[in-house]
């Protein structure tokens, strides 16, 4: 089960946006300053400490803005946690859902995109992290939507145990620091999981969009390459950082976390859109070519 505060066992990093750390390791003032420029919601600057209520503007639909990365694929911008929609002319499949109490704002994207809550038959989960999951519960509500997640993340999904924590043993010092030093965010309701993934799978949206295993960030992480339209959603796996594609930080596992971003980069793709962070359109091959490269 998610909680909003840190406690062993719970899982981890949901609680805020990534770090936009250049991978070479600066110092921790820097880093922290950097997560309240990307998520726009983040931490006290000068103070290091949480915000007063970040979950409130999580929460609220005029927090999300909308954005067109391809014709058929927006993006839609949270304090913490992106979400993707992918337009197929008969359906609608979103990926990832932020925050708990996101799918009020997820409803206003579909609307001004034309669509209905009803039109969403999938919810792609790529972790179970509360920044990634929290909506789920309720999206999957509507009715409509089968909730897919990877076979090793589904139990943490369904709230049948608790994620791991991360592992800052092998990480650098300014990750720790700045995980200690984020705002909690509302734990994620348990869902269902109708469809448990493993790597290989192809989904049936996008032209046929293929689960590529991305452990590490958590066990049970993937990415959705679309071969198609040449995208790449990443999850946590990778984020976005000042243009560039960095390392995902609070891993489980960071050596995993490295060889999945190793194999992430050998794909062809064009297009990169990150958990957090600025979506990487054009050339998105090299920019994961350039972030396995620091990554080690
Ligand atoms: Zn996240
Ligand atoms: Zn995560």
């Amino acid at each position: 089960m998610v909680c909003a505060h840190w406690s062993p066992g719970a899982p981890p990093w949901a609680r805020g946006s990534v770090a936009a750390p250049d991978g070479s390791g600066p110092k921790a003032a820097g880093a922290a300053a950097r997560v309240g420029g990307i998520g726009g919601v983040g931490l006290a600057r000068g103070t290091g400490r949480a915000a007063s209520n970040p979950g409130a503007a999580c929460c609220s639909p005029a927090a999300m803005d909308m954005t067109e990365v391809l014709p058929d694929l927006h993006l839609l911008r949270f304090p913490f946690g992106h979400v993707y929609l992918w337009r197929d002319a008969d359906a609608v499949t979103l990926i990832d859902t932020s925050v708990a109490g996101s799918a009020p704002a997820i409803a206003e994207g579909l609307r001004r995109l034309g669509r209905r809550p009803g039109d969403v038959r999938r919810v792609v989960l790529t972790h179970h992290h509360q920044d990634h999951a929290g909506s789920a519960a309720e999206i999957a509500a509507w009715g409509e939507a089968e909730v897919l997640a990877h076979r090793d993340d589904a139990p943490v999904v369904r709230g049948e145990r608790p994620g791991a924590p991360p592992d800052f043993s092998d990480a650098p010092a300014w990750e720790r620091e700045l995980f200690e030093n984020l705002p909690s965010l509302p734990p994620a309701p348990p869902c269902p999981v109708h469809r448990a993934l493993v790597d290989g799978d192809v989904l049936d949206f996008a032209g046929g969009a293929v689960v590529v295993g991305a452990p590490g960030h958590t066990d049970g992480s993937i990415a959705l390459h679309l071969p198609g339209p040449r995208v790449l959603v990443t999850g946590d796996a990778v984020a976005g950082a000042d243009g560039r594609a960095i390392l995902g930080v609070f891993n489980t596992d960071r050596a995993r976390a490295i060889a999945s971003l190793r194999r992430l980069a050998g794909l062809d793709v064009d297009v990169a859109c990150f958990g957090h962070g600025e979506p990487v359109v054009g050339g998105a091959a090299s920019a994961l070519r350039d972030a396995a490269e620091r990554a080690a």
